[in-house]
């Protein structure tokens, strides 16, 4: 096999290395790289070009989902990979918006598979059944600067967009985090996200074989799975988002204490552990730092430019801050008018460098304006940088930066202010409209107690943070509405307000 495809180039390289282990087996480098031609050769069979083109693929987070995304870049198409957990209507908007001519799935996703088959003129694959094809078929030549994979954003602030990055943004991408980490070819880790974000997708899978090292791979979130392979010291790094370490947490609470003294243990024995996608609460660090021994290293990244601020791997990291640029990131600080802003004041940041995508898929116009004249993508999220070159993210600009009686007030710092009551389980602050203010602040939380008082919440909070600050509408909820990487969408929480 020869290719220009720089993941697939090292891999080849790592032969008899165990890459995989899923519920299933346990599979070498070579064998994922031949049963990913399995794939490519069905699909040329097919059609016999495929350059450039999307698509899409319905496949559980397990062996077979590398198999079916390798198998796609040695065809020279892009990669889209589909939600499993998402209902029908959106993966239709993502199919519809994609023009995919393909599906590959698993059979396990058959039922969804078929609906969409009957709404779209797309050949369906199960990726478990790839009839004998000509594996003489030629692999065509794919340059490593054409387009690799369609990942849709989380669609936290509004419709989910097409993000196209090329085999060089990822590997950028991956040689970035493989220095600043210390990936190596003896580290093991377990993937528990969903694969159809970058933070799976890159950060865990993909740099995981970048290294030569071995993925454990979990078809859905098992946290009795999770424990075992902890504590059977399987794992040397660990990544998630700030739900699961909270959700970790939570049954770590639940465990026999014999069974609480082990993890602790196998914990101390692993060298790194990350959280990202979304703002880490200082609850959250402290509490997992006294499970586990280890000060999570958080860092901040987004579809469209892979990932872009991490803190220290090897230097003090600090509660609340996202850390500095990582290797081969260009970073600004703007104001509205794009000047840059002095150390210390806040404003929206601005990246460059070799991992930033090329496009929105079909979104010339929304491309555009993403960057600026000169070419800095603008990640709509605001930021302060301190005297030390440390970033702090405040929030987006969109919905957590909140303009209230001449005032910007960042939600995040309201919401880190509220998870300090022993009350409040979870929280979130917005802006609504108002004629009077701008916009007032409103708060909606998952309190311990529902019937808890609120008054008492707002006495304590009169001692903490500035009355322009407080919150002056208050919703109790069972549960905050979040999307598929835990993020909270704020939108529909302004709505209940509303
Ligand atoms: P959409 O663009 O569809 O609204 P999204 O922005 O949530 O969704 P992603 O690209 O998955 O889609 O997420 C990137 C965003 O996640 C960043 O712009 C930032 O707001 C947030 N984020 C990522 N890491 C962190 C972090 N460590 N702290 C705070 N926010 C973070
Ligand atoms: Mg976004």
């Amino acid at each position: 096999m020869t290719t220009e495809i720089p993941i697939l180039q090292r891999c080849s390289e790592y032969q008899d290395r165990i890459a995989i282990i899923d519920e299933q087996g346990k599979y070498t480098y070579a064998t994922l790289l031949q049963d990913a031609q399995q794939v490519t050769h069905h699909l040329l069979s097919a059609n016999r070009s495929l350059q450039e083109q999307p698509i899409c693929f319905l496949v559980p987070p397990q062996y077979t989902y590398v198999q079916t995304q390798w198998g796609i870049w040695l065809s020279g198409g892009i990669a889209v990979p589909l939600a499993v957990s998402h209902p029908l209507a959106e993966l239709e908007y993502v199919l519809e918006d994609t023009g995919t001519s393909f599906l590959i799935y698993h059979p396990i996703f058959e039922e969804k598979a078929l609906a969409l088959a009957e709404k779209f003129s797309i050949q369906l694959i199960n990726i478990l059944e790839l009839p004998k094809v000509d594996i003489n078929i030629a692999l065509p030549e794919v340059q490593s600067g054409q387009g690799a994979m369609m990942v849709y954003t989380s669609g936290t602030t509004g419709k989910p967009k097409g993000v196209v990055t090329t085999h060089d943004n990822i590997t950028a991408h991956i040689k970035a985090l493989s220095e600043a980490w210390h990936w190596q070819k003896e580290d093991r880790i377990v993937n528990i996200l969903p694969l159809h974000h970058v933070h799976g997708i890159v950060n865990v899978v993909a740099s995981a074989l970048w290294n030569g090292a071995t993925c454990f791979m979990l078809s859905k979130f098992d946290l009795e799975k999770i424990w075992q392979l902890v504590e059977e010291d399987q794992l040397s790094v660990f990544m998630a988002v700030p739900t699961i370490y909270a959700k970790m947490i939570a049954d770590y609470k639940t465990l026999l204490d014999t069974k609480k003294t082990q993890v602790q243990q196998s914990f101390r024995k692993m060298r790194l552990m990350v959280s990202g996608s979304a703002a880490l609460p200082v609850s959250v660090l402290q509490e997992w730092e006294g499970i586990s021994g280890h000060v999570l290293l958080e860092r901040y990244g987004m579809t469209e430019i892979g990932m872009a601020l991490s803190n220290s791997y090897t230097e003090k990291r600090i509660p609340g801050h996202v850390g500095k640029p990582l290797p081969f990131v260009q970073t600004r600080v703007v104001d509205a008018d794009y000047k840059d802003v002095s150390t210390g004041t806040s404003g929206e940041l601005l990246v460059k460098g070799p991992s930033v995508f090329s496009e929105y898929w079909q979104k010339p116009e929304a491309t555009k304006e993403a960057f600026t004249k000169d070419g800095w993508f603008k990640t709509g999220d605001v930021v302060q940088e301190n005297e030390n070159g440390i970033y702090k993210i405040l929030g987006r600009q969109s919905v957590d930066i909140i303009k209230t009686g001449g005032y910007k007030v960042s939600a995040l710092e309201i919401e880190e202010v509220l998870r300090e009551h022993s009350e409040v389980t979870e929280c979130a602050v917005v802006g609504l409209p108002s004629d009077e203010w701008g916009q007032e602040i409103a708060a909606a939380m998952v309190l311990n107690d529902p019937q808890f008082d609120l008054e008492l919440l707002k006495d304590w909070l009169k001692q903490r943070l500035a009355p322009y600050k407080k919150p002056v509408h208050w919703k109790m909820l069972d549960m905050l509405p979040k999307n598929a990487m835990g993020k909270v969408v704020k939108p529909e929480i302004v709505k209940l307000f509303l």
